[in-house]
C-alpha cells in the first residue's frame, strides 16, 4: 500500500538547509498496523505529512496503492487525501463552532454527498466510536477523549483504507488514551491499514510492527528483526 524508496526531505529556511529525512526505505502492506516511533525532532511528523500527501519529499519515490504520488498534481493529491486517507492529530483539529455531527460530516461535503446521506453516515461513524449521544454537542462540551473520538469518526466517514494518526494520545489522560488505542485495534481488525506516529513506547507496543526513526533515518524495524532471526 505504501512504498517509500530513497526518500528524503530537506527544509530550506532562508539560507539554512535542514535535512530532516534521509534515505527512507519503507514498505507497508495493506492491513498492517504499524507505529513509527522516535524522539522529538527525529522527523516523525514530516514523514507522516509525506505519507499523507500533505507534503512532498525533496528526493526519492513514494507510491501509494501502486500510484506514483510525485506524478500527481495538487487536485489529484487532494482527491487521494479525501478518499483514501483518514487523518487524526494530537490536538483533534475540530471546528469549535460546529457540533460533533457537523464536524464528522465535513469530509463528505467535499465529496458532494447529499445532506441526508451525510447525516446518516456521520451518525453511523459517531456510533462506531461510542458517541451517538453526543452528536449535538460542540467540542468545548466534550472531554479530550471524546473530542479525539469525534476526530476519529470524522477520519472514518469517507471509509478510507488508510488511517494516519500523529501522536493521537499525546493530549489525553491514560484512560482516554487507552480507549482510543482500543478503537485503533478494532479498526485494524476490520481490515484497515493503521499508521500511528508516537514517541510513547506504550502506544507503539500496541501496534503489530514498530519502526524507529532517529535523526531522519530508520534505525530499527521490528519486521526486519523477525525476518533476521527466523
Ligand atoms: P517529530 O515529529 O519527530 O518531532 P518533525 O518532523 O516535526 O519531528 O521535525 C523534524 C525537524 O524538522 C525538527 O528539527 C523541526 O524543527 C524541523 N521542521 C519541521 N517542520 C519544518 C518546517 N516546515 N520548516 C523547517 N523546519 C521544519
Ligand atoms: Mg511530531
Amino acid at each position: 500500500m505504501i512504498r517509500l524508496e530513497g526518500l528524503g526531505k530537506t527544509y530550506q529556511t532562508g539560507t539554512v538547509a535542514l535535512e530532516v529525512l534521509k534515505g527512507i526505505d519503507l514498505h507497508v502492506k495493506s492491513g498492517e498496523y504499524i507505529a513509527i516511533m522516535g524522539p522529538s525532532g527525529s522527523g516523525k511528523s514530516t514523514l507522516m505529512n509525506i505519507i499523507g500527501c500533505l507534503d512532498r519529499p525533496t528526493v526519492g519515490e513514494y507510491h501509494l496503492n501502486g500510484q506514483p504520488v510525485s506524478a500527481m498534481d495538487e487536485v489529484e493529491l487532494a482527491g487521494v487525501r479525501n478518499r483514501e486517507i483518514g487523518f487524526i492529530f494530537q490536538h483533534f483539529h475540530l471546528l469549535p463552532r460546529m457540533t460533533a455531527q457537523h464536524n464528522v460530516e465535513l469530509p463528505l461535503i467535499y465529496s458532494g454527498v447529499t445532506w441526508q446521506e451525510r447525516r446518516e453516515r456521520a451518525l453511523e461513524a459517531l456510533e462506531k466510536v461510542g458517541l451517538s449521544d453526543r452528536a449535538h454537542h460542540r467540542p468545548a462540551e466534550l472531554s479530550g477523549g471524546q473530542q479525539q473520538r469525534v476526530a476519529i469518526a470524522r477520519a472514518l466517514v469517507n471509509r478510507p483504507r488508510l488511517l494516519l494518526a500523529d501522536e493521537p494520545t499525546g493530549a489525553l489522560d491514560t484512560a482516554s488514551g487507552k480507549r482510543v488505542l482500543d478503537l485503533f485495534e478494532q479498526l485494524h481488525d476490520e481490515g484497515r491499514t493503521v499508521v500511528v506516529i508516537t514517541h510513547d513506547p506504550d502506544v507503539g507496543e500496541r501496534a503489530q510492527r514498530q519502526i524507529r526513526l532517529r535523526d531522519g533515518e530508520i534505525v530499527a524495524d521490528s519486521a526486519m528483526e523477525r525476518e533476521g532471526t527466523s
